[in-house]
């Protein structure tokens, strides 16, 4: 059984239905258990500022699965809930990236794990942090906690999440 952290960040359109869904999708999926989910937080944009806040998640998902499969399905997500790329780091409804994949890492032309700019990012690393306190980037040995100092800017619980089946349920 393989262990893996997701960010899933949307922007565009109903935002908090867009992660819902994005959930909803995940769980679907018959290899797949979502077994954790972190509170929704609302982010300033990172990269390209001049854009509309963004909601974030980190979810927990445990599976059988390969991280490479585990991508497919985050792309198929994507498609199905109508992503559209216009420019890198512009505006999404949604987006699933990898963060974490048990300790590995991975190097391939479509892949990178852990996710190479995961630990200079506030809304990956807070609600990350939720999840795995004590967490360590596997590669660099560094805390999450040490990343995380002075990342912690723009980055807001919008809403506590009580659990994966009541984030599911509520309304939006
Ligand atoms: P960023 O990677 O900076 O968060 P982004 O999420 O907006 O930017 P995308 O357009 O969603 O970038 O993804 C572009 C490509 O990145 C994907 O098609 C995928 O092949 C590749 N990629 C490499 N590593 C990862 C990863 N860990 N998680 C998700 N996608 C990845
Ligand atoms: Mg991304
Ligand atoms: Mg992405």
């Amino acid at each position: 059984m393989n262990t893996a952290y997701l960010s899933l960040g949307s922007n565009l359109g109903n935002r908090f239905d867009m992660l819902q869904d994005a959930v909803l999708m995940l769980q679907e999926q018959p290899e797949l258990t979502v077994t954790q989910v972190s509170s929704v937080y609302e982010t300033d944009p990172v990269g390209y500022t001049e854009q509309a806040t963004f909601l974030n998640i980190v979810v927990e998902i445990k599976s059988d699965l390969s991280a490479e499969k585990i991508l497919l399905i985050c792309l198929e997500t994507e498609q199905t809930l109508g992503r559209i790329r216009e420019f890198r780091w512009g505006p999404r409804c949604i987006d699933l990236d990898i963060l974490l994949y048990n300790d590995k890492n991975i190097v391939s032309e479509k892949l990178t794990v852990p996710h190479p700019r995961m630990h200079e990012r506030g809304f990956v690393l807070v609600p990350l942090m939720e999840l795995v306190p004590e967490g360590v980037h596997p590669v660099t040995g560094v805390s999450l906690r040490e990343y995380a100092r002075g990342l912690k800017e723009g980055v807001h619980v919008w809403k506590t999440i009580d659990g994966v089946d009541a984030f599911v349920r509520l309304e939006s």
